[in-house]
């Protein structure tokens, strides 16, 4: 039972704080369509978490079920949500068969508790353990997939709250439960002190989640922003900055690199006699042919409307060489489908190694280019090399 003034109003500020929760992930889901399973049960864990609260203020000296029981069955209900959102997140399969028997195990002893004071401590041991055991499986099930994202630094950090969380309800079955010291006299004092760690600790849980959110968006769209629409290779502004790095690599460890600059031939008659449609179909066609030819360690861009690059680390022009016939032989020895109409299609490569000479990692792309322009003039469908 809350009787001071003060009590009162950080109650009411616990209340606000769950349901502004509540409403911000819901606000979200709509826009976060591969969250939305995780916001929607988030949503439904602080929607709960309030309503529980409510109820609790409804607690007078008459003991009755609703207020007393429902506090506690609502609060496992919300702790589901939570471990199910965390689930979701970590793109798992919610494990519902798990939740089934907690829910129905606690709820059992809940009601069999049921609201008299006798029972109390069953009642709130049940609830306390349950909100345990929830938490803790919960960060068990997510350390690794938080780790395998975020790296250890943030997954370790990101599992603080909960720790907080499991340490908060320890201390309330330690106080308050089944293993109630002779402190549990002071209950009523202790009402400020635990509800401000309420508060602390479902504000920094919910910070956390938005943090991981954040990070995890942010990555999403840089991923995106790297990536060309048409083709899914690297685009130019990506590959630009794989180049600079393996520069840097270059002049720092004096590592070789080859870059090789790809142009498909005679590429707007297929967009003159087969429309752009078709022309796109081409260009995809092309990249994975380009992504099947290529090693692994090997990065292949599309760096205009028809022209691909493709770095080659730690490789001399022997090499070079190899890689850019097989990429030549896999889109000049198989004809291109489109529909019934087959196409042949040709490219045309230019080589150039990174040398003492080069100013920089554009003087190499420029040497590379001129020997494309060679392929070209002398035919077509071939691979040149700049001189060395
Ligand atoms: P060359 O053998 O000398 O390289 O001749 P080309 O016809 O391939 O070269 P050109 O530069 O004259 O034409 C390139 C064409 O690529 C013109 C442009 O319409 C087309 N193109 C550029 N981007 C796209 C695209 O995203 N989709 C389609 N379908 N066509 C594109
Ligand atoms: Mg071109
Ligand atoms: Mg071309």
């Amino acid at each position: 039972m809350i009787t001071t003034l003060e009590s009162w109003a950080l109650f009411a500020l616990v209340l606000f704080q769950t349901l502004v929760y509540s409403g911000s992930w819901f606000h979200f889901q709509p826009k976060l369509a591969d969250e939305r399973k995780a916001l929607l049960n988030w949503t439904v864990f602080m929607a709960l978490t309030s309503a529980a609260l409510m109820l609790s203020l409804l607690r007078d000296d008459g003991r009755l079920w609703l207020p007393v029981v429902g506090t506690n069955l609502l609060s496992l209900l919300a702790f589901i949500a939570m471990k199910r959102g965390f689930e979701h997140f970590i793109l798992r399969r919610p494990n519902d068969a798990e939740h089934l028997w907690v829910a129905v195990i606690a709820s059992a002893l809940i009601l069999y508790a049921g609201p008299s004071p006798e029972m109390d401590f069953l009642r709130k041991s049940v609830s306390y353990a349950s909100a345990i055991w929830l938490t803790a499986r919960s960060m068990q099930i997510m350390y690794l997939p938080l780790t395998r994202e975020f790296g250890m630094r943030i997954a370790a950090t990101a599992l603080v709250p909960g720790t907080l969380l499991v340490l908060y309800f320890l201390t309330l079955l330690i106080f308050f439960g089944g293993l109630q010291w002779q402190i549990s006299r002071l209950g009523g004092s202790l009402i400020v002190p635990l509800l401000l760690s309420y508060m602390l600790i479902s504000g920094l849980m919910n910070y956390t989640v938005n943090h991981l959110l954040s990070r995890r968006l942010l990555a999403q769209l840089d991923a995106k922003a790297r990536r060309d629409h048409l083709t899914g290779l690297f685009n130019r502004m990506a590959f630009e900055e794989i180049t600079l790095h393996e520069w840097h690599r270059h002049q720092r460890t004096g590592a070789g690199f080859a870059y090789l600059a790809l142009d498909i031939d005679h590429f707007k008659s297929v967009n003159d006699t087969y429309g752009h449609h078709s022309g796109d179909i081409v260009l995809a066609e092309t990249a994975a042919r380009i992504t099947g030819a290529v090693r692994r360690i090997d990065v292949a861009a599309r760096v205009g409307g028809e022209e691909f690059s493709v770095l080659l680390p730690d490789t001399g022009l022997e090499e070079a060489m190899v890689v850019a016939e097989r990429i030549r032989l896999a889109i000049h020895s198989e004809p291109f489908m489109l529909g019934d109409t087959s196409l042949a299609i040709t490219i045309s490569g230019g080589i150039a190694l990174a040398n003492a000479e080069d100013a920089s990692v554009a003087d190499t792309a420029s040497r590379a280019d001129t020997a494309l322009y060679a392929a070209k003039s002398q035919g077509r469908n071939r691979i040149c090399h700049s001189p060395n």
